[in-house]
């Protein structure tokens, strides 16, 4: 069986693209309906203690990135409260198990991160049912690609803002009132923050504004011994790209642009979490740690 250690050629580890990836989904879609299933880690990502007795909350939590890091923070020894939209319980449902098959405590806190009450309630949550909260990732994202900023609506750009950028600004603030120094949040931007594509205007704008704030709040709250660092991922295998993330044509190619060649899967976010969460970054913060096949950022 291979897991994250295998020695490999990262080229042809996952599969490339072709016309069968081309894929439409409703809402913000399910990984269940996803063909191929993207690799989360289910059966490769293997533990070793890295993150023994950690209390996280992770937004996202059902899907893609957000799952890969759940399932991996349970097998480093984690509890974690999970958020995720209702329409997605049944993705969520199978996370949940995982998190349990691990020996840890999973809470299913399903909601709309659109709202600040739901934000504090998260935070709460893991306060009250895991005994406090020490690990904060925010994965959780909308993307909607639009051919003219004429089709971005008003309603389009504000949901994108609140969702990707008001919602971790929410979640910051309720955390760090119950986190203990040693305490760690992980943001989520992308390769959109530097190299934005034209029909991704306003979401690539928020994820350079995660970039400024994930830097400027890791500045402040070095003192009480909070780290703050972000991921920035490139194209991922993930529902998100089915949901209107990208033109369906495009998928079938989807990923092909890095110079390794292929897009990414889940999975291979999973350690790069593992490493902000964990204390083996004592002296990381206010970095970007980007995992993107390869493509050069500033
Ligand atoms: P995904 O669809 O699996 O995850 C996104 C999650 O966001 C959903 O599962 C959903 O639970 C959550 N979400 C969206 N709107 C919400 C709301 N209003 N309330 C509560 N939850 C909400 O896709 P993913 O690709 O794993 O996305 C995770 C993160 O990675 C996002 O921040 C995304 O911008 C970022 N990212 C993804 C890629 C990629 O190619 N997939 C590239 C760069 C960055
Ligand atoms: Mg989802």
């Amino acid at each position: 069986m291979t897991d994250q250690y295998t020695f490999q050629d990262p080229t042809s580890q996952y599969p490339k693209p072709d016309d069968s990836w081309k894929q439409e989904q409703p809402g913000a879609g399910l990984e269940q309906r996803m063909h191929p299933t993207p690799d989360a880690g289910e059966s490769t990502y293997r533990g070793t203690g890295r993150l023994t007795g950690r209390k996280a909350v992770v937004t996202g939590a059902d899907s893609g990135i957000g799952r890969a890091a759940v399932i991996a923070f349970a097998r480093e020894g984690a509890d974690v409260v999970l958020s995720y939209l209702p329409e997605e319980e049944d993705d969520a449902r199978e996370v949940v198990k995982l998190v349990e098959a691990a020996g840890r405590t999973a809470i299913a806190c399903p909601g709309d991160l659109k709202d600040e009450a739901y934000c504090q309630k998260l935070v709460q949550t893991a306060v009250d049912e895991l005994g406090g909260i020490d690990l904060l990732a925010n994965v959780a994202g909308k993307q909607q690609n639009q051919e003219s900023i004429l089709d971005i609506t008003t309603e389009q750009f504000d949901e994108t803002f609140r969702t990707n950028i008001y919602a971790m600004f929410w979640l910051c603030k309720a955390a760090v009132q119950h986190m203990p120094p040693g305490g760690t949040i992980i943001n989520t931007t992308s390769i959109q923050a530097y190299e934005p594509s034209p029909i991704l205007v306003d979401y690539a704008s928020t994820k350079a504004a995660i970039n400024a704030f994930t830097k400027g709040l890791a500045g402040q709250l070095a003192e009480k011994g909070i780290r703050v660092n972000a991921i920035a991922p490139g194209p991922i295998w993930t529902p998100l790209q089915q949901a209107g993330g990208q033109p369906e044509e495009a998928l079938s190619s989807f990923g092909t642009q890095t110079p390794i060649g292929r897009p990414g899967q889940p999975a291979e976010l999973a350690p790069a979490y593992v490493f902000l969460a964990s204390a083996e970054s004592s002296y990381v913060s206010g970095e970007t740690l980007n995992v993107n096949g390869g493509m050069p950022t500033p």
